[in-house]
């Protein structure tokens, strides 16, 4: 045995490769095991020229009998490949002096495509293809060929060689793999499990290994799940050392502000607070997370948890993932806080200079509560003496900013309570995995006096009426927003389409005011514009899904999305969350392009039927599995690279049973090999 090698060690990996490996989180071999394939073609066999069916993928073997370059409305290169049986086109639209050689009349080629029904009989478009020997006894794979995932800049053919030299240590025994689970609870080794998912058999059954259910897929998923219980476990032992500062309850600022605010709190916000007070008033760091709807009034708990702290003459900051929403806080703070005497400080990468440094000066000194960015969380910030850190919509974070953040304020083992704010509702059943690390409270009433939003669903064809309902809304004097998202992750793309619909809208609509909003304006100009619609300046603002975290313009009362078709449940969720916040009836109207596949289809259903939440969350996970309801894909957190708690939550208790049997050393292997370096990334 040799044991594990970082991927710069393996052959063909170069510094090039290794970046591209490290985009898809691989960094060493055993990082490439858990690399799983999309798919599996079977190029175990040659099927016989005559019994190749249309629409599937099919590997060939014959002889060139005939090629030719043909110029119909585009030029290609045709080949005619025949065996005993009978023959195939072979058709490539692009094409390179060296295929023509390769298909020189006479060769033997081995080839794999799929299969179409064309006017000379069965063809193939684009195949692979090579030469093979005279003699027809080039072996065949034993196994099946896995496909694997890429990335871009990273052709497959490499990834898929790298990974082979792994599995083939693997397979040898000369890639140590400790393993502490073999025979435990009827689990079988993993090195099987790794070939299996790897290699599979001609007889293996393939949908089992590609949607996860298979046994040697939930081997490694179970010891995955293992690893982050194991890990959290260790995290909690740590933890149970840490301290915090003891804040006063704040009462007499609490009363001041809710005199001020010109509401009355909710049951559920004063429930919430209650939790968080007590929380604050220990020497524990509390470390809670808040989860209410869109709409439902974090930022006054959020308020009082501030509060608490400044009243103990303590410092608090409450930082949120844009500059927009960051702003919208620090102006409500400015309005409600500052008349109580607390001195608040605005720091986003924006501030520059001479406000950078008086802000700076400010957090040092005499400042009560910062707002701002994840700005206020960079090297040189430092606090007199932070207490406590509020974080909104903490899935837009990074994994990286959330732990600057964790790690701003603490000293030794003193730490800042931390209370962490999101609109998206994680369903019940992932919560416990989730945010193991947390506790949580639910605000589940919203403010009195909504109306819920109504919905329909309208499809793009009728885009005339659909402008017509836009100038009969804005005639009434209400403001709407217009979002195009764009489902690839080119925001150069989607503020291309915002920007085209805008001009196209603002034409359609003469006499009133059409502003535009996207992710590729720079932060001030957002800002300005946002400042107009808030202002009522602009009567219908066009916009990327940048406005979809928090954004309060209660007057604006209609929604338009388009390709709502594309977009997951909780994004429209938040998005239809922008409107209805006033006392108008709101609007929501989902524009979709026709025809409907089956997933889009229930989505835009669950949308029209219910506004709660919770049940879109359910809905989401069982539509789209949780990686994407966690937001997992942008944030980093909880990245399971094998398991889906969506599809393994039956494993949930095994787990804990294993992780009862193992032993020290066991489970630090097990923690290691899946977590590794990443042990701080488990916590949330
Ligand atoms: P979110 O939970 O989405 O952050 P906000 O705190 O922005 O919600 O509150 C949404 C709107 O509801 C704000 O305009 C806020 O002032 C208002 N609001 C909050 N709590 C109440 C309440 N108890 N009664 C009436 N309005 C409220
Ligand atoms: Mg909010």
């Amino acid at each position: 045995m040799e044991g594990m090698r970082a991927v710069t060690d393996v052959e063909g990996v170069g510094p090039q490769v290794a970046s591209r490996l490290k985009a898809l989180g691989i960094l060493n071999e055993i990082d490439l095991l858990f690399h799983r394939p999309l798919r599996y073609e079977d190029r175990t066999r040659i099927t016989p020229m005559n019994r190749v069916r249309p629409e599937t993928r099919a590997q060939i073997e014959g002889r060139v009998m005939h090629q030719e370059v043909v110029q119909r409305r585009r030029r290609m290169l045709l080949v005619t490949l025949a065996d005993d049986s009978g023959q195939v086109t072979l058709r490539y639209f692009r094409f390179y002096p060296s295929q023509r050689r390769m298909f020189q009349v006479g060769n033997r080629i081995r080839c794999f495509g799929e299969v179409r029904f064309g006017p000379q009989g069965f063809e193939m478009a684009h195949p692979e293809c090579r030469v093979i020997g005279d003699d027809a006894s080039e072996p065949l794979p034993k196994h099946l060929t896995p496909i694997y995932p890429v990335t871009q800049g990273l052709a497959r053919a490499t990834l898929t060689r790298v990974i082979d030299q792994a599995v083939e240590r693997v397979g040898r025994g000369r890639l140590g793999l400790a393993d502490p689970l073999d025979g435990m609870e009827g689990l079988g080794a993993l090195v099987q499990a790794i070939l299996t998912i790897h290699r599979p058999g001609p007889g293996e059954d393939l949908d089992a290994l590609v949607d996860g259910h298979h046994p040697a897929v939930r081997r490694l998923a179970i010891e995955e799940l293992l690893a982050h219980h194991l890990a959290l476990a260790r995290l909690n032992r740590a933890r149970a050392r840490q301290r915090a500062l003891k804040l006063g309850s704040g009462e007499a600022l609490r009363d001041r502000l809710l005199e001020r605010i010109g509401f009355t709190p909710t049951g559920a916000q004063r429930r919430v607070s209650e939790e968080i007070l007590a929380d604050l008033q220990s020497d524990r760091p509390m470390r809670r997370l808040l989860q209410g709807d869109v709409g439902s009034g974090k930022t006054l708990v959020a308020a009082n948890a501030l509060l608490a702290a400044a009243a103990s003459g303590r410092q608090a900051a409450i930082v949120a993932p844009t500059e927009i929403l960051a702003e919208q806080h620090f102006n409500t703070f400015t309005e409600w806080l500052e008349p109580l005497g607390l001195n608040l400080v605005w720091l986003a990468g924006k501030v520059k200079g001479k406000a950078r440094r008086q802000a700076l000066e400010a957090l040092a000194g005499q400042a009560d509560i910062a707002i701002g960015t994840h700005a206020l969380f960079q090297e040189g910030v430092e606090f007199r003496d932070l207490a406590l850190v509020v974080v909104d919509e903490q899935h837009r974070f990074g994994v990286h900013q959330r732990l600057a953040l964790a790690a701003k304020g603490s000293s030794g083992d003193q730490i800042p309570h931390q209370l962490v704010m999101t609109a998206t509702p994680i369903p019940r059943t992932l919560a416990m995995t989730a945010y193991a690390g947390l506790d949580v409270s639910v605000i589940d009433e919203l403010p009195p006096g909504r109306k819920p939003v109504t919905t329909v669903a309208i499809s793009q064809g009728r885009r005339e009426e659909i402008v017509e309902r836009m100038r009969r809304t804005l005639s009434e004097g209400k403001q709407a927003y217009w979002v195009c998202p764009l489902i690839e992750e080119s925001d150069l793309l989607e503020a291309r389409a915002a920007e085209s619909t805008a001009e196209e809208l603002g034409q359609a609509l003469p006499g009133f005011s059409v502003g535009l909003v996207h992710g590729r304006m720079k932060p001030a100009e957002k800002q300005q514009v946002m400042a107009r619609f808030s202002a009522g300046d602009i009567d219908l603002l066009v916009a990327t899904t940048v406005i979809e975290v928090g954004v309060d313009v209660p007057n604006a009362s209609v929604m338009m999305i388009e390709n709502a078709e594309r977009l997951g449940l909780s994004q429209l969720h938040q998005l239809r969350g922008r409107v209805g916040r006033g006392s108008a009836q709101a609007a929501c109207v989902l524009i979709y392009k026709a025809p409907l596949g089956d997933t889009a289809r229930a989505r835009l259903e669950v949308m029209r039927e219910t506004t709660d939440g919770f049940i879109i969350a359910e809905k989401d996970l069982e539509l789209r599995g949780p990686g994407e309801v966690l937001g997992t894909r942008q944030t980093g957190m909880l990245r399971f690279r094998v398991a889906d708690l969506g599809r393994d939550a039956e494993l949930l208790e095994p787990v804990k049973t294993l992780a009862g049997r193992l032993d020290r050393e066991g489970a630090d292997v097990i923690i290691e090999r899946w977590i590794g370096e990443a042990e701080q990334f488990v916590d949330v």
